[in-house]
């Protein structure tokens, strides 16, 4: 009967390694991929199939050389480095009314030419940031943690009938 009983928490851990933490970074590096204009289902695949959390390790090392984005009105692969698109000619970044260099939404002055710059809009094209969600990290740390715990509760609960 004891024996029984310890078998459970293992049984979750293994569920949740199998099933829950595979689903919820399946999510997360689709929605994150698919922001950043990478390959959004090969990126899922890869992250949900390779075991323990490799996959998502990969993942987020590729992602941080990526610099690819879509472009928001023809979907085009650009550059993160375009200021317009290459295909339909879409405006990707600001730019300097002056110099026509690249210049960040907030900034007052431009870097390049010190021209002062008119009220900037921030573009869709800005890319995510470069965080893992904390709900994310939460579940995988916190579930095990708890599974663990149960596992340490029913061992003392047994020891102490005998
Ligand atoms: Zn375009
Ligand atoms: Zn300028």
């Amino acid at each position: 009967m004891s024996s029984t009983v310890m078998v459970i928490p293992i049984f979750l851990l293994f569920l949740f390694f199998a099933l829950v933490v595979p689903v919820l970074v399946g999510v997360y590096v689709y929605r994150d991929a698919k922001a950043r204009g990478m390959d959004a289902v090969l990126w899922t695949i890869i992250a949900v199939l390779a075991p323990s959390l490799i996959g998502l390790i990969v993942y987020l090392v590729v992602r941080s050389s990526n610099n690819t984005r879509r472009c928001a009105q023809c979907g085009a692969q650009v550059s993160a480095e375009f200021a317009s698109c290459p295909y339909c000619g879409a405006q990707l970044r600001n730019c300097c009314p002056n110099c026509k260099q690249a210049v960040e939404a907030g900034w007052r002055n431009c870097p390049h030419c010190g021209a002062q710059l008119p009220e900037m809009q921030e573009l869709y094209t800005q890319p995510p940031k470069n965080k893992l969600p904390v709900w994310l990290l939460a579940v995988i740390i916190a579930v095990p943690v708890l599974i663990l715990l149960m596992f340490l509760g029913l061992a003392i609960f047994n020891f102490a009938r005998f």
